[in-house]
């Protein structure tokens, strides 16, 4: 079974894992991730919601509203209720999965407190559209999501670096790993002074437990990946056995992880550490199997395909295809799992105001007909996956 997703993992991250504890483990995996980041400072959190939740806390915002996509994970509004503040979606453009920042104005009222900008699935976000919001409305804050970008570049400019601060989702479906894990970064000293305050007054600090814990999801990680486990273990997925690789609990409450006020675990950073330094390469492959994607499914007219955006860093390849279900099925059958991702509408869900699929269209129809090719590969697999697709769609 080729998976939807995979980790770069090597024996180089189990050295790190096991590896005797430095003075400042977590300390070490922040500076060299502001330095890949270009960004003067990096924080580390246990989960890229934590960081969001403290970060605009100490931006000082409170009972504010907070513009976000209709289109993104769900744990980013569940991390804007959680620091006291408002949700407020806007659709994704109709071409394009990221956030229609043309529809942002619409959005802004006396309230508004923040703008999050989110590069969904590596996509860069249109930095000039930004860069118009910004000097229309300079009060607000801009934060940079790049759960699913890091470095992604719009023109030339990385995305990281324009806003107030960017965060970052480091679990193991993301393109790099420190097993869970998130980062904040800034440029601005004064910020980082009171994210950390807020940081060491609110988390406790990781337990010898909690490294033991990650340690062995770890271990876990390296076998459930390979070829014959990883089919056992989807027919456990799929009868609803088994969920806890990234998705362990309900996304239709807003809710948080239990040790989501407990610091990253050294474990963790060791192992981020590691992933740093693979992450131009990790990039660069993705962009190949990107491009192979594009060249060879092209023509076939029942699948719209993403663009081939430079600077873009694909943490997903996601086609759109109608009669999403059985396409996934029939590919499934012959061992390759596309899956979905973003398969709900977050201002549908009761918990967001159970808004109509018509009241944010784009976002409601990705929810509904994206898929996932898998991106982690060889050469060799996109080529079968090319060759599956191409005679799943073209039988109809
Ligand atoms: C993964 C992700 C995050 C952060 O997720 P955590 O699991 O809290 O680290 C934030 N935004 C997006 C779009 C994501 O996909």
């Amino acid at each position: 079974m080729i998976p939807r997703l995979k980790p770069y993992l090597d024996w180089r991250e189990l050295l790190a894992a096991f590896s005797w504890p430095h003075q400042d483990d977590v300390g070490r995996f922040e500076q060299a991730f502001a330095a890949k980041m270009g960004q003067k400072y990096a924080i580390a959190f246990p989960y890229g919601r934590t960081g969001l939740m403290l970060l605009l806390e100490a931006l000082g915002l409170k009972n504010k509203e907070i513009i976000c996509p209709a289109y993104t994970c769900v744990v980013v509004p569940h991390a804007i209720v959680y620091s006291g503040n408002i949700p407020v979606f806007v659709d994704s453009q109709e071409d394009d999965f990221n956030m229609n920042l043309d529809f942002v104005p619409e959005a802004i009222t006396d309230k508004t407190g923040a703008i999050i900008a989110t590069s969904i699935f590596g996509y860069p976000v249109d930095l000039d559209k930004l860069d118009n919001i910004r000097r229309t409305y300079p009060h607000i804050y801009i934060i940079q999501d790049c759960a699913h970008s890091f470095a992604a570049e719009w023109k030339g400019r990385t995305v990281q670096k324009e806003g107030n601060a960017s965060i970052f989702g480091m679990n193991i479906s993301k393109l790099i790993t420190s097993i869970f894990g998130g980062m904040v970064t800034t440029d601005d000293g004064e910020l980082l002074e009171k994210l950390k305050a807020l940081r060491d007054d609110r988390l406790k600090p990781a337990s010898f437990a909690k490294s033991i814990c990650r340690l062995l999801y770890l271990i876990a990680v390296y076998p459930t990946f390979w070829e014959p486990v990883y089919g056992l273990i989807n027919r456990l997925e799929r009868s609803g056995l088994l969920n806890f690789f990234v998705k362990y609990y309900d996304e239709s409450v807003i809710d948080m992880p239990a040790d989501y006020l407990e610091k990253m675990s050294p474990v963790e950073a060791r192992v981020g550490q590691v992933q740093l330094e693979k992450y131009d390469a990790i990039v660069a492959h993705r962009r190949k199997m990107a491009a192979l994607y594009h060249e060879h499914l092209q023509d076939i007219s029942e699948l719209l395909l993403p663009p081939l955006v430079e600077g873009a860093t694909y943490s997903h390849y996601v086609p759109v295809v109608q009669g999403r279900d059985t396409v996934l099925q029939q590919a499934l059958r012959k061992g390759i799992q596309l899956g979905w991702l973003i398969e709900y509408g977050i201002p549908e869900m009761k918990a967001y105001g159970g808004h109509l699929s018509t009241d944010f269209p784009n976002a409601a129809q990705y929810a509904l007909t994206t898929i996932n090719l898998p991106l982690c590969e060889g050469i060799k697999v996109a080529r079968e996956v090319i060759r599956v697709i191409s005679t799943i769609i073209k039988r109809g």
